[in-house]
């Protein structure tokens, strides 16, 4: 090899490192010198900031606290209250006087039975007490007003998701809720408010609107459910409830909903076909599986109607509890005691407004204190 080409050789393999090394600098520097892996597509990158869309989930207000309204909203609940301390506290607490504190509470819509009981077992504790000051008189009542109430009873809903045997002991099916009651009660609003605490809940939720007559009541249940994102089950206007009742937990348990809320058509006025039809409505839907709660839904204004009208409902199907809507409206919360006393079933929830958030589970404790308008 001569000297040029020897010169040529090296002059190559120079340029080779001098570019190798070049090429490795760059490479190692490309990290630091910005983001390696940027996702973004340019446009989007550069896309002007544009506001989400709204919620299809309106905000809701805090269940928890609710039932505190009741006492602004119970109209003249002082009354009861003022009323019966001021006849308990007087100088002589004879035979009349015991007369007109039953009065008060019968007045009050508390109901013959529980008021009896109750007078019986104030008269006790006020004459074992021996001394009739104010505070004493009240703390007595409000015991007993309590216990009438029952602090224990249980008055949750069943609104979780149960276990069904069926496909495997995995599965699990939506709990299902039958909302009944008189037409005008307050039935559809009560379903949707409750849709709105179940969804606020984290909970998936599918509506059945089986009232069929009442023309406007699948377009006012679309409405509550438009609200909160729950999807409603409708049928042909004037068509069979009960189909619509049956679809709705069929297509809850397909679309692996939690809860499906069965609202139902009321017509009191022919009690025979109303138990046709509701038992009708029920006996379709247990095709599938059980009818987790049955809420009859009252109307605390209608007081001793609002009587009449449960025991015609628990007659047709085994009511779980109860509603009682309008508490807002009334001065006679007594219907409470009444209601669940001619039952044998628990007030769970109280309407305390037409507002969509003014559904409340019920508190006694709440519920005994407005009474006595503290
Ligand atoms: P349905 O026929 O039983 O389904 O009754 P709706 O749900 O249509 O209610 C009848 C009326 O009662 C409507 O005007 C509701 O706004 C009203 N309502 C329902 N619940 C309450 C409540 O708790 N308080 C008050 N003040 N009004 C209520």
């Amino acid at each position: 090899m001569d000297t040029l080409t020897l010169v040529v050789v090296l002059a190559v393999l120079g340029l080779f490192v001098v570019v190798g090394a070049g090429l490795a600098l760059v490479g190692r520097r490309r990290p630091s010198s910005g983001p390696v892996l940027d996702v973004r597509a340019p446009e989007a990158a550069q896309a002007p900031y544009a506001p989400e869309a709204p919620p299809t989930v309106e905000a809701l207000a805090p269940v928890a606290g609710r039932m505190a309204r009741l006492r602004s909203r119970l109209r003249g609940s002082q009354a009861l209250g003022t009323g019966l301390l001021g006849l308990l506290s007087r100088e002589r607490l004879d035979d009349a006087a015991w007369e007109e504190v039953e009065e008060v509470l019968i007045t009050a819509d508390v109901g013959v039975g529980p008021t009896r009981e109750l007078v019986e077992r104030l008269r006790t504790r006020v004459a074992g007490a021996g001394r009739r000051d104010p505070d004493v008189v009240r703390a007595l009542l409000r015991e007993e007003l309590l216990a009438l109430v029952g602090p224990d009873v249980d008055r949750s809903l069943r609104t979780a998701t149960v276990p069904d045997g069926a496909d495997g002991e995995k599965g699990v099916r939506p709990a299902v809720v039958l909302v009944v009651g008189v037409n005008g009660t307050g039935k559809t609003t009560t379903v949707g408010k409750l849709a709105r605490v179940l969804v606020a809940d984290g909970r998936t939720v599918l509506l059945g609107a089986a009232d069929t007559f009442r023309a406007a009541a699948a377009d006012q249940l679309q409405t509550w459910g438009d609200r909160v994102g729950a999807p409603v089950v409708r049928g042909p206007e004037a068509g069979d409830s009960a189909s619509v009742a049956f679809d709705a937990v069929r297509q809850g348990a397909q679309g692996g909903y939690d809860v499906v809320l069965v609202d139902t058509a009321g017509r009191l006025q022919n009690k025979v076909g109303l138990m046709e039809e509701l038992g009708k409505v029920k006996r379709v839907i247990e095709k599938q599986g059980p009818v987790d709660e049955v809420l009859l839904v009252l109307d605390a204004t209608t007081g001793q109607n609002g009587l009449v009208q449960a025991r015609v409902f628990a007659d047709v199907v085994s009511v779980t509890g109860i509603v009682l809507t309008k508490l807002d409206g009334t001065a006679k919360g007594g219907i409470v005691l009444a209601v669940q006393r001619e039952l044998g079933v628990p007030v769970k929830l109280v309407g305390l407004g037409e507002g969509p958030d003014d559904l409340a589970p019920f508190d006694p404790e709440v519920f005994v204190d407005a009474l006595l308008g503290d």
